[in-house]
């Protein structure tokens, strides 16, 4: 037995449970687990033994009830149980925006520094390679906006 499924196994026990004579015999032989177990118990001795405790009624119907209150009216609480596909990545407003920007940058190229810089970099061509650069860019971003509003989408598509 190694130290770790000893340890693993040690911990697995109740309180009062007797260990198996196999991780027994590995507790006392072994040094380094023998001295973790001692120190566990010790810790263990240093609470207070407790009370036993038991609510005063039977709380499990009027628990049942609240969490049933919850599933049924959603409220700002409730938004936690949604489930992570549910919850889009980015807003709405943060698409937009990015859209806007690929937009802009796409009107504002011709006035910028950047096709004499291509046409030094990639020569009389430097036009199909930014319309191939662009097209790129907008093929992921539109991708990435289907692929994350599949759920919007399936949902539009079965109301009509
Ligand atoms: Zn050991």
């Amino acid at each position: 037995m190694t130290c770790d499924r000893a340890m693993e196994a040690y911990l697995r026990l109740d309180r009062d449970e007797a260990p198996s004579r196999e991780l027994a015999a590995h507790i006392e032989s072994c040094p380094l687990c023998g001295r973790e177990v001692w120190g566990l118990t010790a810790s263990l001795q240093a609470f207070p033994p407790t009370a036993d405790c038991r609510p005063g009624r039977d709380l499990a119907g009027p628990v049942m009830a609240r969490i049933a209150d919850l599933k049924a009216a959603p409220g700002p609480d409730a938004l936690s149980w949604r489930s992570r596909e549910e919850r889009p990545l980015l807003s709405l407003y943060n698409w937009i925006g990015t859209g806007l920007m690929i937009l802009a940058g796409m009107i504002l190229i011709p006035y910028s520094t950047i096709p004499p810089l291509l046409n030094r970099i990639v020569g009389p061509d430097w036009e199909l390679s930014l319309h191939l650069v662009l097209g790129l860019v907008i093929t992921i971003y539109t991708t990435l906006f289907i692929g994350s509003h599949l759920t919007d989408l399936r949902r539009l598509l079965k109301m009509r």
